[in-house]
C-alpha cells in the first residue's frame, strides 16, 4: 500500500518550533494580519511535497484562509526574528522581519526540518515606516524565481503558496494590490543575526544561536577541534560556490545587504533580481543603487565583504588570525567554483590548464558585443563544427567575426574530450536552459495577473521548473527577448 495515505494537509501539518526554545529577545511573537479577502492563485506541488503535503487534496480557500492570515495553521506558533545588517555598506541596527512571519518548522518523515515563512502577513515590531505587506508584483517575481533558481540548479529558498488579495498598499505613489508568498527554506538566519548579536554586545546570546546553527545545519562541524571556525569555513565555502553559479548564468541579486545573505548559502530575499538578457559586467539591476555598489561584476567581492562581516560578529567564538585565513581562502574558492560552472556550461568534463583563458576570452566577447549568454550556451550546446550550427552561434553576436578565433580555441580543446558529440550536447543541454526568467517575462505575468488572468504565472512556473525541456508552445520564450524589455526598470520598493 502507497504511504499516500498518510500524507499531510496543511491542517494537519507536523510542526516542531525549535526557534522558540532560544531566548526571547532573538524575536517577537505575534500573530498574522489578515489580508482583505485572500484567495489562492498559486500553490506549488513539488514544495508541498517537502512538507509532506498530498497536492491533490488541497482546497484553494481553506489555503488562502491559512496564508492570506485570517487563520492561524494548527501548530503553527508565529513570531518575527530580529536581526541587523550592513545596507549598502552601511550599518543599520533597525532591522527584523518587518513584513514577514515564521509560521514554524515543519519536521517531513525523512526528518527534514523546514521553516514556513509569511512574506506580507503584515506590521511587527521592526517594521519602521513599512505597512508590512508585499505587493503582487513583487509576490509574483519571488513565487516565479524560487523555483526558476531551483531548475537551474541555484541554490534558493523555495516558495509554497502565493496568494492575492483585495488589499491595495502604496507603492511609488500608486495602489497596488497586497499578496503574501509562503517562503520554505531549512534555515532563515541570516549573516544579520549574528551582526546584531555582536554589535549589541549579547556575547553568551551569540554562542546560544551559534550553537543552535552548528547543531540545525552543520552537525559535521561539531566532530571538528574548531567547531565555529568550521561552520564559518562552510558558510565560506557555500557563499563562494554560489556566486560561482549567479555569475555563470548572469545573475544579479541587486540588493546584496548582510541581512539578506543567508547562512546555509542559499539565494535569498528576492528583490530586484535580474538575469541579464545581455551580458554587461556593470549592470545594475537596482535603480536605486546609484552607486553600482551590487553591480554584476561587483558580486563576488561583495560576497566576500559580507563575509568579512560576518567573520567580524564571530569573533568572539572564532580567533582573528583563523578568520582571516578562512576569508583569503575565498577568492581562490570563488575561481575554482565559477571555472567549473563554465566548463560544464561548456561541455568540458576534463581540466585543461588553458581553460581558465578559454573562459575568460568567451567573456571579453560577451562583454565587448553584449551578447545573450544563456541563448549563446543553450546554441553552443548544438554546436559540432557544421556550417549551420556555426552560423546559429555567430548570428548571437554583432560582429560575427570576432567569434572566429575563440571557436577554433574551443573546438581544439573539445579534442581533448572523450565524449562524442551526442553525449557531450546532452550534457550540455543539462546545463544550458531553454528558458530563463528574464525581467520581461515577469512583466508580462505581473501585467496579466493584475488584469485578474494569472494563467502566465501558471505557465511560467512550470516551463522554469524544468528550464532544459524545449516546449514548442512556448518557444518565443527561448527567442531574442522583445525590445521593451530593455526599458524595464527595477527597484527595492516592494
Ligand atoms: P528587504 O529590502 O526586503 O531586504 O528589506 C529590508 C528591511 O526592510 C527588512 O527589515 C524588512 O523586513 C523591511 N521591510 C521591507 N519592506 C517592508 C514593508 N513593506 N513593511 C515593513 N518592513 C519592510
Ligand atoms: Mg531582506
Amino acid at each position: 500500500m502507497s504511504d499516500d495515505y498518510s500524507m499531510a494537509t496543511l491542517k494537519t501539518l507536523n510542526f516542531d518550533n525549535s526557534y522558540l526554545s532560544l531566548p526571547e529577545n532573538f524575536y517577537q511573537r505575534l500573530h498574522p494580519t489578515p489580508l482583505k479577502n485572500p484567495f489562492l492563485i498559486g500553490f506549488n506541488p513539488d514544495v508541498a511535497q517537502l512538507l509532506d503535503i498530498d497536492p491533490c487534496a488541497v482546497n484553494p480557500s481553506v489555503i488562502a484562509g491559512y496564508l492570506g492570515g485570517e487563520e492561524l495553521l494548527p501548530g503553527s506558533e508565529p513570531l518575527a526574528m530580529k536581526y541587523t545588517g550592513h545596507q549598502f555598506g552601511v550599518y543599520n541596527p533597525e532591522l527584523g522581519d518587518g513584513r514577514g512571519l515564521l509560521l514554524g518548522e515543519v519536521v517531513n518523515k525523512k526528518g527534514e526540518r523546514w521553516d514556513l515563512h509569511l512574506k506580507g502577513a503584515g506590521k511587527t515590531a521592526f517594521s519602521r515606516f513599512g505597512d508590512g505587506r508585499a505587493v503582487l508584483r513583487s509576490s509574483i517575481r519571488e513565487y516565479l524565481i524560487s523555483e526558476a533558481m531551483h531548475g537551474l540548479g541555484i541554490p534558493t529558498t523555495r516558495a509554497l503558496s502565493l496568494v492575492g488579495s483585495e488589499e491595495l498598499a502604496m507603492r511609488n505613489g500608486m495602489m497596488e494590490p497586497c499578496a503574501t508568498v509562503l517562503r520554505v527554506t531549512q534555515c532563515h538566519i541570516r549573516f544579520g543575526h549574528f551582526e546584531h548579536l555582536y554589535y549589541t554586545r549579547q556575547h553568551d546570546e551569540l554562542k546560544v544561536l551559534a550553537d543552535y546553527c552548528l547543531e540545525r545545519y552543520f552537525p559535521d562541524c561539531l566532530q571538528t577541534e574548531k567547531p565555529y571556525l568550521s561552520m564559518y569555513k562552510e558558510v565560506v565555502q557555500r557563499s563562494a560556490s554560489l556566486v560561482a553559479k549567479w555569475q555563470a548564468y548572469g545573475f544579479v541579486h541587486a540588493v546584496l545587504n548582510t541581512d539578506n545573505m543567508s547562512l546555509i548559502g542559499e539565494t535569498f530575499d528576492y528583490g530586484p533580481y535580474t538575469f541579464m538578457d545581455h551580458y554587461k559586467p556593470d549592470h545594475v539591476a537596482n535603480g536605486n543603487d546609484h552607486q553600482g555598489r551590487y553591480a554584476f561584476a561587483n558580486q563576488p567581492s561583495i560576497i566576500q565583504w559580507n563575509l568579512s562581516c560576518l567573520g567580524q560578529a564571530l569573533l568572539p567564538l572564532i580567533e582573528r588570525d583563523d578568520v582571516v585565513v578562512v576569508l583569503d581562502q575565498y577568492s581562490e574558492q570563488y575561481k575554482q567554483a565559477e571555472l567549473a560552472e563554465f566548463r560544464k556550461r561548456l561541455g568540458l568534463q576534463l581540466q585543461d590548464e588553458a581553460d581558465e583563458e578559454l573562459v575568460m576570452s568567451l567573456l571579453k566577447l560577451f562583454a565587448l558585443y553584449s551578447v545573450d549568454m544563456n541563448r549563446f550556451f543553450r546554441c553552443l550546446s548544438n554546436f559540432d563544427g557544421s556550417d549551420a550550427s556555426t552560423a546559429a552561434l555567430m548570428a548571437l553576436i554583432k560582429v560575427p567575426a570576432a567569434l572566429s578565433e575563440w571557436l577554433i580555441a574551443y573546438e581544439a580543446r573539445l579534442e581533448q574530450e572523450v565524449a562524442s558529440f551526442p553525449i557531450r550536447r546532452a550534457q550540455m543541454r543539462a546545463v544550458n536552459p531553454e528558458y530563463i526568467l528574464r525581467n520581461y517575462m515577469a512583466e508580462e505575468a505581473i501585467r496579466t495577473a493584475t488584469e485578474g488572468d494569472f494563467t502566465l504565472v501558471h505557465d511560467l512556473l512550470m516551463l522554469l521548473r524544468n528550464p532544459m525541456d524545449e516546449r514548442s508552445e512556448f518557444s518565443r520564450f527561448s527567442a531574442a527577448p522583445p525590445e521593451w524589455a530593455g526599458g524595464i526598470s527595477l527597484t527595492c520598493s516592494s
